[in-house]
């Protein structure tokens, strides 16, 4: 279990567990978005940041540490670090002034990072941690930490997810709900999306009776520029199925997903 996680509603009994297979046909992940702006003089394609570097024959997807992963050469994705260089100069800085002569190494790396869920699917997270479970009451996951970056401004937006399904036949290991999560959160995106697609997510992995995602969250492109409303949280939902049409059912979910001091950062 993920730090900060708290599972809320969960009984029945998971000893008798046992593993069947993925639905995989739907569940094929978003392409990465290709650079759309016309030019007069062609230019090569874009190497998207999550083709990241093989090192040892894996993925490198956990950052190291705080300097280590950040300026590794292997990993920097040369083209984004000479247009983050770009930037600095446009910015009126100098980037070659001693501060900020790593900057965009560190800036390519930390945003191959913020947005690596471009180079995850929901069935690589998932994996085999399905299980056939005859538990018919909800499930919920609350308090799952998120941190996002908005499309608009590629401003940080951050909060938690609440996620619920009530199950048919097939449960979910319980690490796997943040993952998911984790997996459309770490794109650009907007909040409103960004539940549905972790809703759809569930359904789509699950085929449960009901899901129900509430996320709330603090938008820095509100609190740090523009309205400057620092204090606006906005929250979102998605329910499908049973939570979307019993009102016992979704009052159940929104009071679970409610019910305690509100989050605040
Ligand atoms: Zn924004």
């Amino acid at each position: 279990m993920a730090p900060g996680v708290n599972v809320v509603a969960l009984s029945g009994t998971f000893g008798m567990a046992q593993a069947i297979s993925f639905p995989s046909a739907k569940l094929r992940e978003r392409p990465v978005p290709k650079d759309s702006t016309s030019s007069r003089r062609a230019k090569p394609p874009a190497v998207p940041l999550s083709k990241r570097h093989q090192r040892d024959g894996r993925r490198v997807t956990e950052p190291r540490g705080d300097e280590g992963w950040d300026l590794d050469p292997a990993d920097v994705n040369a083209e984004y670090a000479s247009m983050v260089e770009r930037q600095l100069a446009l910015l009126g800085e100098d980037p070659a002034r001693e501060g900020l002569v790593k900057t965009p190494e560190r800036v390519a790396n930390a945003m191959a990072w913020l947005t690596r869920g471009y180079g995850q699917s929901v069935e690589e997270v998932v994996g085999d941690a399905l299980f056939a479970e005859e538990h018919r009451n909800m499930v919920m996951v609350r308090d799952i930490e998120l941190y996002s970056l908005c499309e608009h401004h590629m401003l940080p937006f951050f909060g938690k997810a609440h996620v619920a399904y009530i199950p048919n036949g097939r449960i979910v290991g319980l690490s796997k709900l943040p993952r998911i999560v984790e997996v459309f959160a770490r794109r650009l995106q907007v909040q409103e999306r960004l539940t549905e697609e972790i809703a759809g997510a569930i359904e789509d992995v699950l085929a449960p009776t009901g899901v129900g995602v509430v996320i709330e969250a603090y938008h820095l492109c509100m609190m740090m520029r523009g309205v400057e409303k620092q204090n606006s949280k906005t929250i979102t939902s998605a329910v499908r199925g049973s939570f979307r049409d019993d009102a016992r059912t979704r009052a159940e979910f929104l009071y679970l997903a409610h019910g305690r001091e509100a989050f605040a950062p």
